[in-house]
């Protein structure tokens, strides 16, 4: 474990010298970089194409040098081919939840675990919790990062867990009544489904102890935030990271609620333009790329995230000195191309939160006839008592629908109207788009 891992400061790291921040991040990149050269033949090949030796990095100004890595990178080299260190190091492995096609694994060294656990462990301090807490974990456990790394990070403060994982929603609802826990932590999607299914258990939410959520693994709007707050009287906390840094607690919110202060001391980010491949300055929006600078079975050197986000240049009011990145909106793989305007299922999802009535339950559904127009079509559940059952009423609202979608989105969508509960719910990720169209 590091050096300055101890359990009682790492909150500490939250609040460094720029200098001194700086100056770690700079000798945990050396040994870094040297580590991946030496260990992974990988990064040897890559940096000897380039006529590069670790020598040739000087300061971070010179990273820009260096190769990016891939997700392709990562399949291409499936299963073990980016491990840096023999398998008797490698006392774990995980593999990202394969959203977006064949899973990629990474590898955990005992002190690459204690890193991971600290951010998870920085994150619940920062939104308050504390060894009085118990924390009701419903990430999904096993190969996703979610589940294990929250429970970690929540035993390494010595709170409570309750180690449910994701699902058997039923459950969830009763032993957060009878338990009494204190902080929920799973995607915000699946707990907008724990918010009904208690509601139509006969359970208040807001009556319970519950006050604090730890959100993640999947986007969510502002508007979704609010709907979460006020339907479960909690705060509603951003938590994230991804599986190839290690898992969630790459970076967080503080209590003010405004952008997700990154762990800069373990994971050095930078924005790079996701055409032109060059780096952009702070307050600039480009994809997210991550230097892992102590974690040694799978280092990760300028591996691109596909986020995109921009770092913001305030300070926050809560004096962490780490810098914060806009919380993500949104992915590039994510973004939806109609009729040529570029579409974020976010956008989306903030549109329609916005009108009074609707529900943070929906689907998008592209079609496309052959060889026509793509078409999007935005299935929304309505609450009966939103309106009436006259017809012109349901067609003025879902006109109201499709006017603020076009005003945020800048496409022109089909509104349907759907029966509460008819859209599947997740238990982690949500699956938004359903594409259906005939390619
Ligand atoms: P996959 O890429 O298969 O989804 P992961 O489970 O590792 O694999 O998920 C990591 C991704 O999840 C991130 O790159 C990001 O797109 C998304 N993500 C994680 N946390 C958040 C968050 N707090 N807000 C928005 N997106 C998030
Ligand atoms: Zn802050």
């Amino acid at each position: 474990m590091p050096e300055h891992c101890s359990l009682s400061s790492v909150t500490n790291l939250d609040y460094l010298a720029p200098s001194r921040l700086r100056e770690l991040q700079w000798g945990k990149f050396e040994t870094i970089l040297k580590h991946a050269y030496e260990n992974s033949p990988w990064y040897h090949s890559q940096m000897q194409n380039l006529h590069l030796k670790p020598s040739d990095i000087k300061s971070f100004d010179d990273m820009c040098k260096l190769p990016f890595v891939t997700k392709q990178v990562l399949r291409d080299t499936y299963p073990f081919g980016l491990f840096a260190v023999p398998m008797d190091k490698v006392v774990r492995m995980h593999a990202s939840s394969g959203t977006t096609g064949k899973p990629v694994v990474v590898a955990h060294t005992q002190g690459d675990l204690a890193v991971w656990t600290e951010g998870v462990e920085r994150a619940l301090r920062g939104y308050g919790v504390t060894v009085n807490d118990i924390l009701q974990n419903a990430y999904g456990y096993g190969l996703f990062t979610g589940g294990l790394g929250l429970h970690d990070g929540g035993q390494a403060i010595g709170l409570t867990v309750v180690p449910i994982s994701g699902g058997n929603t039923e459950r969830q609802v009763m032993l957060m009544r009878d338990f009494g826990a204190t902080v929920i932590s799973c995607t915000p999607s699946y707990f907008l489904h724990i918010i009904d299914k208690a509601t139509e258990m006969g359970v208040d939410l807001r009556d319970l102890p519950v006050r604090i959520g730890v959100f993640g693994a999947e986007p969510w709007s502002d508007e979704m935030r609010q709907k979460i707050e006020a339907g479960a009287h909690i705060k509603a906390y951003d938590i994230y990271g991804l599986t190839e840094i290690c898992g969630p607690g790459v970076g967080a919110e503080c209590v003010h609620q405004n952008g997700t202060h990154l762990y800069e001391d373990h994971f050095y980010p930078e924005i790079i333009d996701p055409d032109t491949l060059e780096p952009l300055p702070d307050g600039q929006i480009g994809e997210l790329v991550f230097t892992t600078l102590d974690r040694f079975a799978t280092p990760m050197i300028r591996y691109r995230t596909r986020d995109l986000t921009y770092l913001m240049t305030e300070s926050c009011p809560c004096g962490r000195t780490i810098r914060r990145m806009k919380r993500i909106a949104a992915r590039s793989d994510d973004m939806l191309i109609i009729r040529g305007v570029n579409v974020f299922p976010s956008q989306i999802e903030a549109a329609l939160l916005q009108v009074e009535g609707t529900e943070p339950h929906y689907q998008i559904v592209l079609t496309r006839e052959f060889g026509g127009l793509d078409e999007i079509e935005v299935r929304l559940e309505v609450r009966q008592e939103a309106f009436s059952d006259k017809i012109g009423e349901i067609e003025a609202f879902q006109n109201r629908v499709r006017h603020v979608i076009h005003q945020i989105a800048g496409v022109n969508a089909k509104v349907s109207l759907v029966q509460p509960g008819s859209i599947p719910r997740s238990e982690g990720k949500a699956k938004r788009v359903i594409d259906q169209r005939v390619i």
